[in-house]
């Protein structure tokens, strides 16, 4: 299951020491308990998605609670760029940084994104010393987000995750983003001219040219899976699911 905390190995099959990770989806709980639950007492983590705030901030105590999490995450206030916020130490601030990634070596500290489409993507060293969470949508993506992301780890041996958005199967574009990206990360879309860009294969392309060797893809495409997930494609007004990564104390 894909929304129960757990060991980033395990989860993710990636070898990495003493990192932990989940990725909620649109209910807290899983599937068979969500027949009671009103369209509107879903999981809604992002208080900018046009939900009651009040409610986000009771998600969010949820979230603490029912995944046992060393600490409230770091939130941040995402804006499509290529800033990654570095935690060097456990202090609370009033407003969220702004920037499109954390990275940090501290011990449960835990780092957040929240997405809806855009990929989740999680990076760690192999030893487990230092983690990131990014934010990556085609813009990002084309501002080269990753490499930025990767440069943080001063070359250490890393794994990543790229985890649900939306999927070459549903995220039709326009013309205009053709010279940002290889051609052949696109397909024939809709006539005349739209076309199908393969974002989750354009992240992992720029991860493995950062030098980036395991990488695992959820494979996860939040239009088609739209019962589990958020998609701002497919809904317009949605919520936002976390992506969440931290290193345990030993
Ligand atoms: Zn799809």
């Amino acid at each position: 299951m894909i929304d129960q905390r757990t060991d980033f190995h395990a989860l993710f099959g990636l070898p990495s020491q003493g990192v932990s990770a989940l990725c909620t989806t649109r209910w807290l709980r899983p599937k068979m308990q969500r027949v009671s639950l009103q369209a509107n007492q879903d999981f809604n983590l992002a208080v900018h998605a046009s939900d009651d705030p009040q409610r986000v901030l009771i998600n969010r105590a949820l979230l603490l609670q029912q995944f046992d999490l060393p600490a409230e995450p770091l939130w941040l206030d995402q804006v499509h760029g290529t800033q990654i916020h570095r935690v060097v130490e456990s202090k609370s601030s009033s407003s969220p940084p702004v920037a499109d990634g954390a990275t940090t070596r501290l011990q449960n500290q835990v780092l957040a994104v929240l997405t809806a489409d855009c990929l989740p993507l999680i990076l760690a060293t192999k030893d487990g010393a230092q983690v990131a969470v990014v934010h990556v949508g085609w813009r990002g993506l084309a501002s080269g987000i990753i490499g930025v992301a990767v440069d943080c780890f001063n070359g250490a041996p890393l794994v990543a995750w790229i985890g649900p958005g939306i999927g070459p199967c549903h995220f039709e574009v326009g013309p205009e983003l053709k010279e940002k990206f290889p051609s052949d990360l696109f397909a024939a879309g809709r006539p005349p001219d739209r076309v199908l860009l393969d974002l989750p294969q354009a992240a992992q392309r720029d991860l493995a040219s950062a030098g980036v060797s395991e990488i695992k893809m959820s494979g996860v495409c939040t239009v088609c899976s739209v019962n589990d997930f958020y998609s701002y494609r497919q809904e317009g007004v949605t919520g936002r699911f976390a992506t969440l990564v931290w290193r345990e104390s030993r």
